[in-house]
């Protein structure tokens, strides 16, 4: 249909947004009930030695099923959640939930959570950590929390303040999302990261591209030379896996590995001396 008339253009533009507004609106409310709702999940997803296949511990992930739309995924919801505070409660319930599980492992592995900016920016967060943790009797050792650098770099010294309280109760922060920024080496230079986690977006490359490995190198040299260890994410192929044997790679996560899944995979045996022996443990129900 032509249009030569401009209201009827902003008519159709406002009518549009109004759905914009209206579905945005919804989600903002049915994310708010989610958590009474018990809609929300935690799934883990293994970390390991690269050498020697040795599990080191799990990542938390959030995972949201909807009673109509089924599962959807972090990538969507989150963001909605930072823009309009829900993080904060989210967020405190991601914490204490992975401290209640992990509590609860019949192995005492590390469990990772992801922290939002906005979270970074709450004073109290230290204290509720600590707080977390007494309630659910796990030892601050097996914490570990992931920053992005973004996160930091949005207020540098009052983000390294909170992390410095945050390190001083025993937990490990990590840098997640390693080398996607501006601002990486500058972040790494403020304060002491316990681990650097390698963005996914690199192994995309590994195996073509002499640009991408000259970055694995220096990433990994970098890693040596501050005595941090780097863990590559997103590790999919045995090539993948070779190469970052063969770099020296400490750590990895990924699909080779297993997929995300709601049990943890505490008898996942890997025995990298031969890479061809490790299999994908997907199942389709885990496929976030
Ligand atoms: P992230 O922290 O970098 O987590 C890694 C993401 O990569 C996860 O996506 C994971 O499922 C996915 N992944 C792992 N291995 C592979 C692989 O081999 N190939 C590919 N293509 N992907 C892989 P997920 O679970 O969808 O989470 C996306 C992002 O959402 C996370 O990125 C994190 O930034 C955020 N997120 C997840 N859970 C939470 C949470 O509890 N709180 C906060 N603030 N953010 C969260
Ligand atoms: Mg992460
Ligand atoms: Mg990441
Ligand atoms: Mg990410």
């Amino acid at each position: 249909r032509a249009k030569s008339n401009a209201s009827d253009s902003i008519c159709y533009y406002d009518a549009n947004m109004d759905d914009v507004v209206r579905h945005h609106r919804e989600m903002v409310r049915n994310l708010r009930q989610a958590i009474l709702k018990n809609e929300l999940q935690l799934y883990y997803q293994m970390q390991a030695n690269v050498q020697t296949g040795e599990l080191k511990g799990f990542e938390a992930l959030l995972r949201w099923t909807h009673p109509e739309k089924g599962p959807i995924s972090p990538a969507l919801f989150i963001p909605i959640a930072e823009e309009n505070g829900l993080i904060i409660q989210l967020g405190d319930w991601v914490l204490k939930q992975a401290c209640k599980e992990a509590a609860l492992w019949e192995k005492p592995y590390k469990v990772a959570v992801n922290l939002s900016p906005m979270q970074l920016m709450q004073p109290n967060l230290p204290k509720r950590i600590h707080e977390i943790l007494l309630d659910t009797g796990l030892s601050a050792n097996r914490l570990e929390i992931e920053l992005t650098e973004t996160a930091i770099f949005e207020d540098r010294e009052r983000s390294v303040h909170v992390l410095r309280q945050i390190k001083a109760l025993g937990v490990n922060v990590a840098l997640d999302d390693f080398g996607t920024g501006y601002s990486s080496l500058e972040v790494l230079r403020s304060f002491p990261f316990d681990k650097i986690k390698l963005d996914r977006f690199f192994m995309d490359e590994i195996e073509t591209s002499s640009v991408a490995k000259a970055f694995l190198r220096s990433v990994l040299a970098l890693g040596r030379n501050l005595s941090i260890p780097v863990l590559a994410e997103g590790v999919e192929t045995e090539n993948q896996l070779r190469i970052l044997q063969e770099e020296g790679c400490d750590a990895i996560q990924g699909f080779l590995l297993h997929k995300p899944s709601r049990e943890v995979p505490f008898e996942h045996n890997l025995d990298f001396a031969d890479t061809h022996s490790v299999k994908s443990a997907a199942g389709p129900s885990d496929n976030l």
